[in-house]
Formats: structure tokens, sequence, C-alpha cells
């Protein structure tokens, strides 16, 4: 009942938070510069969990400048090898503190326990693999006349900065700590203002490994605190990852510094099913490729292409599978479907389905909120499928970040593909058929950085993520995003 999902959280909110938390900068707990703060709420049941800082200017100016001072007085004269263990030991201590860790995610952002737990577990080990990785990564010999001896350098940029947001908001920033740290660089970190606390809890946890001022983070709102992040003079590397809109304005920003960027942006990302497929099996896919973390992911496969002649049976499996999705308290370890992050993001899904709805679209089922009286407090969005809609419209060109499919039926497979580039995103597809040539070319000719086969939202580290065309710049998770956080030099030596 509602006041027994309220009972619960309040005393897991007791038991794992401290009513309010400060910045981390170099090493120590700092209020802001201005002494405000801003409320962070469990979207299960609005109520308020902790205090943050809200940051200004003043505190990423000092975030930045301990940065710096860490790497100058320590961080940049650390080998490889001291890095890998640093790392390694980040690892062991999120993974000793994983239920805990993973508990706090699911109080701030809403997604199911079990995810909260995989999300956990890939962080502890991105920063396993960054720090195998951070012993390999090294320069090259240039091949030259014997009086000469060429050689390159991967010099880390010094101080990275990172801003990231609220549907994976650990996992998102492991994929830029770990390989900033790996690469030698110290960073500053700014999380999403609706998911601050397991950053932050991870920092408490892990306050004693790093030297002081390696990883700072500052909390608060985006215009706030991430433009004079990503915008700092001091700053030679900006990572981020949000909306496509953000992104723009961030890369406007580093330009200003002729700072580097890598940019995980925003996705509507096609899956295509052929005819000789399996229903049952592209069905199960589809609900990992849909509604995983509710729909709030960027690869989401939001843009489904069924061939039309399977089309009837699938929609039906599709249908009863996504109404069966089990959507409830997000701790409890049963449930498959939480709350969206917060109301205005339960506001924008609607607003969309609203808008396809007049557009004359065919709702086939969802489509509003629960009726359950259990879930009135939460932010939830019932799993929601559509048919029947114009694919130039603007529910399916823009990204609408919620549990909505908007499926198509096709017949000739070169119109299938327009269709399914046809939009200004190219983060991932998914391909499912048994038919390997098939697969292969639907593979090559999908626009796209990242293409699942008979799977979906299979994130390993050491596969490189990244998007296409609007989706971004540059790849996470993989031995090139080493790369993204370090510069060449040249070192041509006269014998
Ligand atoms: P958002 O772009 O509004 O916010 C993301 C982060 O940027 C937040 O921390 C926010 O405070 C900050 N921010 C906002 N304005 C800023 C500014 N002017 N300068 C600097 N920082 C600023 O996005 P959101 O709504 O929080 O997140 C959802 C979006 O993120 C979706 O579009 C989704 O596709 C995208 N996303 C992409 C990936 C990926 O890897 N490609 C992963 C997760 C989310």
């Amino acid at each position: 009942s509602r006041d027994e999902i309220k009972d619960r959280h309040r005393e897991a909110r007791d038991e794992l938070l401290a009513d309010s938390y400060d910045h981390y900068i170099g090493g120590e707990w700092v209020e802001s510069a201005s002494g405000e703060t801003f409320e962070t709420h469990d979207p299960t049941t609005g109520e308020v969990l902790a205090e943050a800082q809200a940051g200004n200017s003043d505190d990423i100016d000092r975030a930045v400048e301990a940065a710096w001072d860490a790497y100058e007085s320590e961080w940049a004269d650390t080998d490889g090898t001291k890095r890998q263990r640093l790392l390694t030991e980040i690892a062991e201590r999120i993974e000793d503190k994983r239920s805990e860790i993973a508990r706090i995610e699911t109080l701030d952002n809403g997604k199911p326990i079990r995810e909260a737990r995989a999300d956990v577990a890939l962080v502890a080990d991105q920063f396993r693999y960054f720090a195998g990785a951070a012993r390999t990564h090294g320069g090259e010999t240039v091949p030259s006349g014997s009086g000469k001896s060429i050689r390159t350098l991967r010099e880390p940029y010094g101080v990275i900065g990172a801003v990231v947001p609220w549907n994976f908001p650990l996992l998102i920033a492991s994929w830029k700590l770990a390989p900033a740290l790996a690469a030698g660089n110290c960073v500053v970190l700014k999380p999403a203002e609706q998911t601050p606390l397991s950053i932050l809890r991870v920092m408490e946890e892990i306050d004693d490994v790093l030297p002081d001022g390696v990883i700072n983070i500052v909390t608060g709102y985006g215009e706030e605190a991430g433009a004079p992040l990503t915008g700092h003079s001091d700053v030679r590397k900006v990572s981020f990852t949000g909306s496509t809109a953000v992104g723009k304005e961030v890369m406007k920003a580093a330009a200003e510094n002729v700072a580097d960027v890598t940019l995980e942006l925003g996705g509507k990302s096609p899956v295509v099913v052929f005819p000789d497929a399996d229903v049952q099996q592209a069905v199960r896919v589809m609900m990992l490729a849909m509604f995983y973390n509710t729909g709030e992911c960027c690869t989401a496969g939001t843009r489904l292409f069924v061939h039309e002649e399977i089309y009837e049976e699938f929609m039906d499996a599709f249908v009863e599978s996504a109404e069966g999705l089990r959507m409830g308290d997000p701790l409890s370890k049963d449930t498959r479907l939480g709350p969206k992050v917060s109301e205005e993001q339960v506001e924008r899904t609607l607003s969309y389905v609203e808008q396809a709805r007049e557009d004359g679209a065919r709702i086939v089922t969802g489509g509003g909120q629960p009726e359950d009286d259990a879930l009135a407090d939460g932010c939830f969005v019932v799993p929601t499928v559509i048919d029947d809609i114009d694919h130039d419209s603007k529910p399916v060109q823009e990204e609408i970040f919620g549990p909505v499919e908007e499926v198509f039926a096709w017949s000739d497979y070169d119109e299938m593909i327009e269709w399914a580039n046809d939009v200004e995103y190219g983060l991932a597809a998914g391909i499912i058929t048994n038919d390997l040539s098939k697969a292969n070319r639907a593979a090559r000719d999908i626009k796209a950085g990242n293409i699942w086969v008979n799977q979906y939202n299979d994130f390993p580290a050491g596969q490189p993520f990244g998007g296409f065309k609007q989706s971004g710049i540059g790849r996470e998770q993989a031995e090139e995003t080493l790369d993204h956080y370090s510069q060449t030099k040249t070192i041509n030596m006269n014998l």
C-alpha cells in the first residue's frame, strides 16, 4: 500500500543517508560559497531525501584550483602501476558497499533495485578495466633515419571537467572518472541535480584512497554549476553526457577555450525485427531494449520496425509482455518498472504521448499513469505502445526518454533502412533475426555507433560506446577512451 511504501522508503533513507551533503573539494567536505542548498527527492514517494549544496562559479573555481594543485604536486608523477593499484582499490571499496550504494541509487533515481545492483557491478568493473588499461597506455616510436629519434608520449590534460545526467548517475560518472584517472588526470565532476547522492556516498567511502583533490565533486544546477565548469579556462578537456541541446551549449563553451570534448548525447534508436525472427525471443529483447531503466536510457530502442508478415503476432505478444511488467516499489526485488526520475520528466513523457494522440496515432496500450493507489505518490508512467504514427512527427523524431515505444510495420528493406536512419540521432540500434547475412547487412546499413544483434543494452567494459551524428563525439568505456583523456606529445631528437 501507499503507506507501506512510504514507511519502507523513510526507513531506508534514515538508515542510508545523512540529512545534508557538502561538496567534495580538495579532499574536504565544504559548503557552497553562496551558502545555498537544494533538495533531492525520492521519485517513488515525492519526499525529500537530503539536501545538497547548490554550487556556483565560485565553488567550481575552487574545485578546479584544487584539482590543478593535486595534479601538479603529486598526481602528474604517479605511474601506471600506482594508478592501477588505486583504481583497483576503488573498485574493491565499491564492491564492499555495493548493496548500500545500490539502494541509495534506487532511492534517488527510482530505478528498480535489481537494475541499480547491475549498475554498481558495472561501476566496479569500469574501475577494474581502466586499472588494467592504465598499464598499457603508451606512445609510439616513429620510423626515422639513423641520425634521429622520434617518439610520442600520451600526456594527460591535467584537469578534466565532467558533467553527468540522472539516468545512470553513478555508472556514467564512472565512465568518466575511471579513464580520466587512468590516463593521469584529476577531475572536477558535477552530478545531475536530480541525483547527486550515490557519487557523494562513494566519495565518503574512497576518501582515503586517492590524494586530496584528484576527484572533486561540485553539486548544483546546470546553468549555475555545470556551465562554469564546462566553460572554465583552466579545464583542458570537457566530458559531458546529457541531452543534445545542452551538449551543443557545452561544445560552444569548450570552444571558447579550445578545450577538447567528449559528448554522449541523446538517441532515438531503431530496432529492426526480420520476418524469420522468433517472436518470443524478439519480445524478450524488446523488454530490455525499451523498458530497461523505465525507458530512461539514451540507447533505448524507441522506434521499432517489425516486418509486416509477423506484425500482428508480434504486437499481441509484445503488448501482453509490456502490460505484464511488474510496476511498483523499486526497492522491491521483484519490481521491473520503477518511477521516472521526476514530475517534470513525467509531464514531458506524457506530453509527447498526448501529441501523438492529437496527431491521430493509435495508443495500443498505456499512455498515462497507473491507477493503483499504492503508486499515487510516485512519478510512474505505464508502459506505452503506439502505432499508426507518422515517422516525420515530433514524438517520433524527438527523444521521449520514457517507457514509450513507437512501432512501424515494414515490407521493403531499403525503405525500412531509410526510416531507421531518418532521425538526427545515431546512438544505437538493434537487429533481431536468425539470418546472419541479413543481420550483417543491416548492421552495416544503419548509421549508429552501437549495434546489438539479438540482444540489447549490453555494456561490458572494453566495448567502445558512443554515437554517430548528433548523438555525440568520442567513445567511452574502451581502450581508445584513454586517447580522449590524453594528448600526444612528439619528441624529435637529433642524435
Ligand atoms: P540535460 O542535458 O538537461 O542535463 C545533463 C547534465 O547537464 C546535468 O548534470 C545538468 O545539470 C547539466 N547541465 C544542464 N545545463 C547545462 C549547461 N548549460 N552547461 C553545463 N551543464 C549543464 O539532460 P538530462 O535531462 O539530465 O538527461 C537526459 C538526457 O541525457 C537525454 O537526452 C539522454 O539521451 C541523455 N543521455 C545520453 C547518454 C549517452 O551516453 N549518450 C547517456 C545518458 C543520458
